[in-house]
């Protein structure tokens, strides 16, 4: 499915690396979950959430992180 996003999300994006886009709860998902727009420099656009533990969240590229394993 292509999703078009809207020019200020992607000039957000370009700015701050990423733009909220609202709380969703996809399945096997506990609770609602924030998610993000962000931008791969190889791959393009993607959606993702905010993961991890401490002060360095991160919100890797999907495709990205199928290649690093
Ligand atoms: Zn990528």
């Amino acid at each position: 499915m292509v999703k078009k996003y809207k020019l200020w999300q992607k000039v957000w994006v370009a700015v701050f690396g990423s733009v909220r886009l609202g709380l969703r709860q996809p399945a096997g998902f506990q609770a609602p979950t924030v998610f993000y727009l962000a931008k791969c420099k190889i791959h393009g656009y993607y959606e993702g959430y905010w993961e991890g533990d401490g002060p360095i969240l991160s919100m890797p590229c999907p495709v990205c992180r199928k290649e690093a394993k």
